[in-house]
């Protein structure tokens, strides 16, 4: 029972169904290696199928009043905490995270759907004072439309719920594109929205080869919103396409947070916050932590609270629950972290502790500490997304922000320090869509989340994370002629 798992199949108009040519993809446990199911794979016949389902189940979702769509999203918030522990242990065992994330995550989820239900409620216009008595000029918010939503697999429901939930509260349809990685999760988000009323056509799930669907979705007239969380290499590629085709775009896309510890800071206490931080995911996270910028006064202390931090994470199979650190998601981590660590010794960085795979069986790796890592090292540059970190002493402010603004990415950023006036001050210089000081800061639903340069532009959560699902649309009348 515990290790049970059942394949997925595709939800378009309504109804749960196999591929029309009836091809499926594997699906890996990553703690086992071994293939625990198959989910459906997509095609043109598919994504057509869906592209009219989602067509015209638009024209009557829009229509339904925001209290009624309210209804729905709380019914399927609340269907998600009954079902919470099952989903979370489907989680666990295709993607390996420990189970008490994959709990949270479901949670998470619930209350992301709670949240832009409530929203919608809210998506208030306005009413604008004429220059004529007899004229008014109303602003009011309509759906957007058809969305295409393209969901990773490092949240595999976190990610999709915040597409899905936005689409759907705002009164659009969506294609959502899972991820193929861990299928089986994001269909339970999907079904849980099915069985609170969603009409049929409003969601519709396909799985398939990613480039193969967005190059058919994007620029196809039926859609009129891309929204993507993934690397920022494919973001730029589908941001080009859906700008040809004047699409709407939400761009999720990755991160390099840099970390910094100033020289007030409570350094015991930060190292627990931050270290631990770090390895939520097996860093497997837009937001993770990633630079760890020191002052020199505290590095040693620092660096050696790290090392004792990584070397108490229990690595193992995420459903037992003494595991903090699950394995990495698929195969493709692995090799990435090993060219990590690689090219970094190559060009002269320590390992102090980890730095390479653990066991042979399943995507284990070392939680990896670094010191002497160069600013030309790889992972000084591109996004890790894995268990490393990279420790660097700075002497002064400037330097520190220097180091911290240097990458194109800008998602999240934290600082550690007891001074008011350099929390301040350091806010408002990092280049960054987050800033957290103090804390080991966590996504909440009631903010908005995004990045800024090559980190992406849109904001999902908060109250931009219902209007980028909507327009805003002017209507002014005269009171005769
Ligand atoms: P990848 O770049 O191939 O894929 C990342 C995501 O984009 C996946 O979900 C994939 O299905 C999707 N994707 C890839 N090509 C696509 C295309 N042409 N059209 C539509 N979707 C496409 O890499 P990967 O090996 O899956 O992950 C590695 C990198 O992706 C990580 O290093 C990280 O930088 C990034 N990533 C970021 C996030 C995030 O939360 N921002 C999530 C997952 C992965």
């Amino acid at each position: 029972m515990e290790n049970s798992y059942t394949d997925t199949q595709l939800f378009i108009n309504g109804q749960w169904k196999d591929a029309q040519a009836k091809e499926t993809i594997d699906v890996i446990n990553p703690a086992t290696e071994i293939v625990i199911g198959k989910m459906a794979h997509a095609r043109k016949a598919d994504l057509d199928e869906a592209l009219s389902a989602a067509d015209k189940a638009f024209i009557k979702w829009k229509n339904i009043n925001s209290f009624e769509r309210y209804k729905v999203l709380r019914k399927a918030a609340n269907l998600l905490r009954e079902r919470s522990s099952e989903i979370a242990r489907i989680m666990t065992i295709e993607h390996g995270k420990p189970i008490g994330e994959s709990l949270a995550e479901v949670n998470l989820s619930a209350d992301i759907t709670d949240w832009l239900g409530e929203e919608s409620r809210r998506a208030y216009g306005r009413l604008v004072p004429s220059r004529s008595s007899d004229i008014y000029q109303m602003v009011v918010k309509e759906p957007v439309g058809p969305v295409a939503g393209f969901s990773p697999w490092n949240f595999p429901i976190n990610q999709a719920v915040r597409k899905i939930g936005g689409a759907v509260a705002a009164g659009c349809s969506i294609i959502i594109k899972g991820p193929e990685e861990t299928p089986a999760s994001c269909a339970e988000l999907v079904k849980a929205y099915a069985d609170a009323g969603v009409p049929e056509g409003v969601i519709n799930l396909v799985y398939g080869i990613p480039s193969e669907i967005s190059e058919y979705l994007i620029p196809h007239p039926v859609i009129r919103k891309i929204s993507f969380t993934g690397s920022t290499s494919v973001g730029k590629l589908l941001a080009s396409m859906a700008g040809l085709h004047m699409k709407l775009v939400t761009m999720e896309l990755g991160g390099h947070a840099p970390a910094i510890i100033f020289g007030d800071a409570n350094v015991d206490n930060a190292v627990q916050l931050i270290a631990n931080n770090k390895f939520r995911n097996a860093g497997q996270v837009c937001v993770s932590p990633t630079r760890f910028l020191v002052h020199e006064s505290l590095y040693e202390k620092f660096v050696d609270g790290f090392i004792k931090v990584s070397e108490s994470q229990v690595v193992g199979n995420g459903l037992d629950p003494k595991t903090t650190m699950g394995p990495l998601a698929h195969d493709r981590r692995l090799d990435a972290m090993e060219m990590f660590v690689s090219d970094a010794i190559g060009k002269g960085a320590k390992i102090k502790t980890g730095g390479k795979r653990k066991g042979n069986k399943g995507y284990f790796f070392e939680p990896t500490v670094l010191t002497d890592v160069p600013t030309n090292a790889r992972m000084m540059n591109e996004e890790p997304f894995g268990p490393l970190a990279p420790i660097t002493p700075f002497q002064s402010f400037d330097e520190v922000v220097k180091e911290a603004n240097r990458l194109p990415y800008g998602l999240a950023a934290f600082a550690f320090t007891n001074s008011s006036k350099t929390a301040e001050k350091i806010s408002s210089s990092i280049e960054s869509g987050i800033v957290s000081v103090n804390q080991p800061w966590m996504p909440v639903v009631e903010v908005p989340f995004g990045g800024i340069k090559d980190s992406g532009y849109g904001r999902e959560l908060g109250t931009e994370g219902l209007e980028a699902y909507m327009l805003s649309k002017f209507i002014t009348q005269k009171s005769s002629i």
